[in-house]
């Protein structure tokens, strides 16, 4: 067995929230904790979750301690112990991301709601986006903030949530980042999500991904839309999924 860099997303994917107690993520928790000890695999979370939302869920659902965490859709990493961002992430970010002018142009579209105070982080501005605007709006917004010469990316998730953060930012790359530091080839590097803001975690061709089997539409479609041999599509939801998986890739 050798080791291998297990990223996953947690709302939908490592954990289900629609069951009380799931047996499943219990097993998968166990099964990488025991790879992590015997032979060095590194287990990173990679969310949309704030630090306060995500030490919320750590502590509600006990997740096991991870070795690094991606928060904030990516514009975040802490490195295990760590209380503060890493500087080196935090540097490449800040090149060319003004939060000042994100704001005041976002402000000029009433259908963005702000999402609450917890949620707005150094490098990302988020609002939740009716669905139903989401077609006609984002294009606007998006060259309403190109006027600038702003480093943004827009990401649009779940049909309700918008996040504005810098271009060179989101979990894809985020993962790609820890795998260099670690030194993990990207063969041995296995991403798991379930919605559009996981997109970025399987377009890094070579990595391996797992599409949990509770996806979301649009996530759905983007794989059909974008097959590539090293993305599996798991018949089980959530951790079953994920367990799925990575004994479809060998990793187990
Ligand atoms: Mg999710």
């Amino acid at each position: 067995m050798t080791p291998f860099v297990f990223v996953s997303d947690l709302d939908h994917t490592f954990v289900n929230h629609d069951v009380e107690e799931d047996r499943q993520r219990w097993e998968l928790q166990e099964k990488l904790d025991a790879h992590r000890q015997k032979y060095g695999t590194k287990i990173v979370y990679a969310t949309g979750r704030s630090p306060q939302l995500y030490q919320e869920l750590a502590v509600e659902k006990q997740l096991i301690s991870p070795d690094a965490l991606v928060l904030s859709v990516g514009t975040e990493i802490y490195m295990q112990g760590s209380d503060t961002p890493d500087t080196e992430w935090v540097n490449l970010l800040a090149q060319n991301w003004q939060r000042e002018t994100v704001v005041k142009t976002a402000a000029k579209f009433p259908e963005l709601k702000a999402q609450p105070d917890s949620e707005q982080r150094q490098f990302k501005v988020s609002f939740w986006l009716e669905e139903e605007y989401s077609e006609k709006i984002l294009p606007e917004i998006e060259s309403e903030l190109r006027k600038y010469a702003l480093n943004i990316k827009l990401i649009y998730s779940s049909g309700i949530d918008l996040d504005i953060v810098p271009a060179n930012s989101d979990k894809g790359q985020a993962m790609h980042f820890l795998r260099q530091r670690w030194e993990f080839a990207a063969a041995q590097t296995v991403a798991c999500g379930d919605s559009g803001n996981d997109i970025a975690l399987f377009a890094t061709g070579e990595s391996r991904g797992i599409i949990v089997g509770n996806a979301r539409p649009e996530l759905i479609q983007w794989h059909h839309q974008n097959p590539n041999p090293n993305r599996y599509l798991a018949q089980n939801i959530c951790a079953g999924g994920i367990l799925e998986g990575l004994n479809h890739f060998g990793f187990l």
